[in-house]
C-alpha cells in the first residue's frame, strides 16, 4: 500500500510526504482505509507502531472544510496522559498544517481560562485527558452534542489509571451516531466489555 492509495485528503497527502513518511506502517494500512469510510475501527497496537497517524489522518481528511460552532468540538481524542495529549496535538500540527482545522488541548497543569477562550471560538479537534475534559463539561463549558469522531488512545494505560469510568461516562456524553476509533495495546475483559457496549461493529485490526 502507498499513501496516495488510501484516499486521503491531497492536503494530508501533502504534510506527511514532507514529514518524510514514505510507505504506511501496517496499523495504517489497516486502520485507514475502513475509517475513511465511516466505520468503527478497533486497533490492538503498541505505541511506536505509527498509530497516531493512523487515527489522525482519517480524522482530518473526514472533518473536511466543515466549521466547528462554539464549544461544540467536532471530534475528540481521548489520551491517558498529558504527555500523550502534547503529543497527539503536535502530530494533529504537523499532519493539519495546510488545512485550517482548529484544536485545542485541554490537559490539567493549565489554566482554565485560556482553554476556555479555545472551546468558545469552537474547535474542529479536542484533544484531551478524561479528567480535565470532564472538568471542563461539570462547568458548563462544553458540549459533546456535536461530536462525530471520538478517539481513544491506549485503551490499557486508560485501565491501568482507573479512568474506564470517565471514558463510559464521556462516551454516554457524545451523540450514538459517532463514528469511534478506539486504540489499546492488549484487550483485558474490561476493554473488551467497552468496545462491544459503545463500538459499532468495528474492524479490528491487530498489528
Ligand atoms: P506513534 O506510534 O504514532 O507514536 O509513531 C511513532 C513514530 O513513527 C512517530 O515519530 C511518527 O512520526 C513516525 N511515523 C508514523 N508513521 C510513519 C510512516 N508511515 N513513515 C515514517 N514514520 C512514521
Amino acid at each position: 500500500t502507498k499513501f496516495s492509495d488510501l484516499k486521503l485528503d491531497p492536503k494530508v497527502l501533502k504534510a506527511i510526504a514532507e514529514a518524510g513518511y514514505e510507505t504506511p506502517t501496517p496499523i495504517q494500512a489497516g486502520a485507514i482505509p475502513p475509517a475513511l469510510e465511516g466505520r468503527d475501527v478497533l486497533g490492538i497496537a503498541q505505541t511506536g507502531t505509527g498509530k497516531t497517524a493512523s487515527f489522525t489522518l482519517p480524522m482530518i481528511t473526514l472533518l473536511g472544510r466543515g466549521r466547528a460552532r462554539a464549544r461544540m468540538p467536532r471530534s475528540l481524542v481521548l489520551c491517558p496522559t498529558r504527555e500523550l495529549a502534547a503529543q497527539v496535538a503536535e502530530n494533529f500540527d504537523i499532519y493539519a498544517k495546510h488545512t485550517k482545522l482548529t484544536k485545542a488541548l485541554l490537559i490539567g497543569g493549565v489554566s482554565f481560562g485560556e482553554q476556555d477562550k479555545l472551546i468558545d471560538r469552537g474547535v474542529d479537534v479536542l484533544i484531551a485527558t478524561p479528567g480535565r475534559l470532564l472538568d471542563h463539561f461539570e462547568r458548563g463549558k462544553l458540549l459533546l452534542t456535536g461530536v462525530q469522531i471520538m478517539v481513544v488512545d491506549e485503551a490499557d494505560r486508560m485501565l491501568d489509571m482507573g479512568f474506564i469510568p470517565d471514558i463510559e461516562r464521556i462516551f454516554q456524553l457524545t451523540p450514538f451516531t459517532r463514528q469511534t476509533l478506539f486504540f489499546s495495546a492488549t484487550m483485558a475483559p474490561e476493554i473488551e466489555r467497552i468496545t462491544n457496549t459503545f463500538l459499532h461493529t468495528p474492524e479490528r485490526i491487530e498489528v
